[in-house]
């Protein structure tokens, strides 16, 4: 019989999560090995999540932005064709140039990549099956679980993986469907209902609350509404699935407002797009006694540790945003805890962005919270119509809005609506993170003309006087 491999460090799970706190266990000197039962490395959010969804809303803008937005630039393109095999295979390619990093990544830092499935043992062994089904079991003095999330399933809407299918097969359909139904309004739902509406679609949103975007300001979420819209996006609100069914190549969908009307949509494919699960199947958490809440969410303390010493848990497996950034953190943080450092996530300030066009981008409290928690805070707003860049560029939907704390004027929370409001929530998140404020922001000086502007304007307007407007 071989020897036991033994490690300071075993990951399972190699997404934003397992593969961050790999990499930097191995920079800390620690033995390392990360475990993954897919072919490639990078998780959800590498192979079917936050890049694949990107490569294609970048290439689906590029193709609205060509068809609809050149002209009041006074560029004229005629017979504007669209080759979907090209577009899903540049995805691809992205998809596999990013995993491939990944595993380059592991070389360079001398962690071991041991492919196969899973399962904790004891507190210091895991059982590797790999794919031909042989197993092995290696030893780790510490072991951090960061197995993700998988699409959450909707009774009335069950997958049948070729018409009513989730956010992985949506990422792939073969041809521009005519009809498509997006069960849920946030952030998946209306980045894909983008994609393919850009692309010809005919898309419908159902969302269960009033609102989309749940999570964000719901000034900032009702603007979103209102563009998407425009854009020939349509929604039904305060509307839940009842029923759905497929015939043939169609799915007919049945529905309920709050009012109790009843409405039954017909479409080509349905997104059930509701939310993620935490994922923890085979890794043996039962037999080791470690606590999951009701979710399935595996219970960690402050320093991520499971009720069992040395076993620790990241990411969508655990509360908090199911967020790669989140994930990211909290691998680098686990690791310094392993080691012996004081890792730390500030999550008060963790930035979520929704990439349809214009990007939704929001970091701290929004209006509803801030009255929740009974503080009493001054807002300030500035319309990107009066931003002199995002008029150059023809690209002026949209707002900034700040809030600060009344009293002490620091910066509670920053919300855009805008072009690359995904790359100008940084300067919130920084001056949050070093608990500066509006006042901070309004005089520090901002490059002209950029759409950070915007917020500077808005962080003016906190104290009433706004330059621009
Ligand atoms: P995951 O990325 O889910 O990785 C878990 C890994 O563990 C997987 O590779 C899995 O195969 C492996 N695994 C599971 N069990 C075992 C086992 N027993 N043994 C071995 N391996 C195992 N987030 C953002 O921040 N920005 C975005 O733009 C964004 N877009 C998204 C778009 C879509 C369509 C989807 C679905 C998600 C998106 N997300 C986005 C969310 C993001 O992908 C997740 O929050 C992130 O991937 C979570 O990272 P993780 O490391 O916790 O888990």
């Amino acid at each position: 019989m071989s020897e036991q491999q033994s490690f300071d460090v075993v990951v399972i799970g190699s997404g934003p999560g397992g593969y961050v706190a790999a990499i930097r266990a191995a920079q800390l000197g620690l033995k390392t090995a990360c475990i993954e039962k897919d072919k490639t490395l990078g998780g959800t959010c590498l192979n079917v999540g936050c890049i694949p969804s990107k490569a294609l809303l970048d290439s689906s803008e590029q193709y609205a932005h060509t068809k609809h937005k050149l002209g009041v630039h006074g560029i004229v393109v005629k017979d504007v064709g669209l080759d979907l095999g090209t577009m899903m295979k540049r995805k691809e390619a992205v998809v596999g140039d990013l995993t491939k990093g990944i595993a380059f990544l592991f070389k360079k830092n001398k962690v071991t990549w041991l492919p196969g499935h899973g399962r904790l043992v004891s507190a210091t062994q895991v059982e590797v099956k790999k794919s031909d089904g042989t197993t092995e079991v290696v030893t780790a003095k510490n072991i951090i679980l960061a197995t993700g999330s998988v699409p959450a399933s909707l009774p009335t809407a069950p997958y049948d993986g070729k018409r009513i299918v989730d956010s992985t097969e949506a990422l792939s359909l073969s041809q521009i469907p005519e009809k498509l139904l997006v069960i849920g309004g946030g952030a998946i739902g209306l980045e894909m209902g983008s994609v393919w509406s850009r692309l010809g679609t005919k898309v419908t949103v159902v969302e269960f609350q009033d609102r989309i975007v749940p999570f964000a300001d719901r000034q900032m979420g009702a603007a979103l509404l209102k563009i998407l819209t425009a854009q020939g996006l349509e929604f039904k609100l305060s509307t839940k699935v009842t029923a759905a069914k497929v015939e043939g190549k169609k799915v007919y969908v049945e529905m309920e407002d709050a009012a109790g009307k009843k409405d039954r949509v017909e479409a080509d494919y349905v997104l059930v797009s509701i939310g993620r699960k935490p994922y923890s199947e085979g890794l043996g958490l039962k037999e080791l006694g470690i606590p999951q809440d009701k979710l399935g969410r595996v219970e960690v303390d402050a320093h991520f540790q499971t009720s069992v010493k040395g076993v620790y848990a990241i990411g969508d497996l655990v509360r908090g945003p199911m967020l790669a950034h989140k994930a990211e953190d909290e691998g680098v943080a686990v690791a310094e805890i392993i080691a012996g450092q004081a890792g730390h996530v500030n999550y008060d300030v963790i930035p979520n962005v929704v990439y349809t066009w214009p990007e939704l981008a929001t970091v701290g409290l929004s209006e509803e919270e801030c009255k929740a928690k009974g503080i009493t805070y001054n807002t300030g707003t500035f319309p990107f119509l009066a931003n002199g860049r995002a008029k150059a560029m023809a690209e002026t939907d949209g707002l900034v809005k700040i809030i600060a704390d009344a009293k002490t004027d620091k910066l509670l929370g920053m919300h855009i609506v805008g072009p690359r409001a995904s790359d100008m929530i940084g300067e919130a998140v920084m001056v949050m993170e070093f608990g500066g404020s509006a006042e901070d922001i309004a005089r520090s000086c901002h490059a002209h003309p950029t759409l950070p502007e915007a917020i500077k304007e808005a962080a003016l307007a906190v104290a009433k006087r706004q330059i621009h407007l």
